[in-house]
């Protein structure tokens, strides 16, 4: 696949490309990650890219002339175009997977006051990352590059992307690392159990219950299977220890705790 910044910060990349999973997808070749200079397509003599807004008002507006050639000139046929800005609908792991479905994917970073209202002729969705205002757009343009990366096949082991968050339409379970204790804090014991089914049963009733917390517009939108209601009443019940877990605890006395 094929993603191409268009920003006046091409620099802004630099670490981006040369950071852990990001670099090992472009070293393996599933990703090919550019940035391109929009400056350098200015025709202007003094290479200006901006100019104040007609009508009046504070601030610099980028013209359409450089920004225009800079995608011409680096798009493709097929590119998908994508423009930065607050007004856009908010980004979400669904359109990173359909991002990742893609062959070209062209991000075009705003900056100053925004660019010039007639470039949105020229992109295919606008998006944003939130209610809040940047200064440009080269962190939403990061960001978007960043979680379709990952999705992209040989980029991170399969297993990995399985339970993720917004994956299934809930959020993560807890997770932890060694030691079983620290600072008096301990990791839950079904944990050590070495019942795979009643740990799977845990983490997805851990998944359940955050969401439904946290996030009650995911939670609504999720259509629950039958087992899982039995999980979500028996949070409702407050049973924090349903038979299943209780048979697991008894033979935990297997368990294997280390630290
Ligand atoms: N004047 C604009 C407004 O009020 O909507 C804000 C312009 S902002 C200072 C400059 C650029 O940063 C935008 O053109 C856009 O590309 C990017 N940007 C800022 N906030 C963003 C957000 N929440 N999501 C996506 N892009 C954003």
């Amino acid at each position: 696949m094929k993603i191409k910044v268009l920003t006046l910060f091409p620099r802004f990349y630099d670490s981006f490309v040369d950071t852990s999973i990001i670099k090992r997808a472009i070293g393996k070749g599933i990703v090919d990650f550019s940035s391109c200079d929009i400056r350098a397509y200015t025709k202007d003599k003094y290479r200006r890219v901006d100019a104040p807004p007609v009508g009046g008002g504070a601030g610099l507006i980028e013209q359409l002339q450089p920004i225009v050639d800079c995608l011409r000139a680096n798009a493709g046929k097929n590119a998908h175009v994508v423009f930065f800005s607050p007004r856009g609908h908010i980004y979400k792991e669904e359109d990173a997977v359909r991002f990742s479905k893609m062959d070209e994917l062209v991000l075009v970073c705003g900056h100053y006051e925004g660019v010039d209202e007639r470039f949105l002729d020229y992109v295919d969705e606008e998006i944003s990352i939130g209610d809040y205002v940047l200064t440009g757009g080269e962190i939403p343009a990061m960001a978007v590059a960043d979680s379709v990366i990952r999705l992209l096949p040989g980029a991170i082991s399969e297993d990995s992307l399985s339970d993720e968050s917004f994956s299934n339409g809930l959020l993560e379970y807890p997770q932890y690392a060694e030691p079983y204790v620290y600072e008096g804090k301990s990791i839950p014991d079904i944990l050590y159990s070495g019942n795979h089914e009643a740990i799977a049963k845990w983490r997805k009733k851990e998944a359940l219950r955050l969401t439904r917390e946290r996030r009650p517009d995911l939670f609504s939108a999720y259509s629950p299977s039958k087992q899982e209601m039995k999980l979500l009443r028996e949070l409702d019940e407050g049973d924090e220890e349903p038979e299943w877990m209780k048979k697991a605890l008894q033979k935990g006395r297997k368990f294997i705790k280390k630290g």
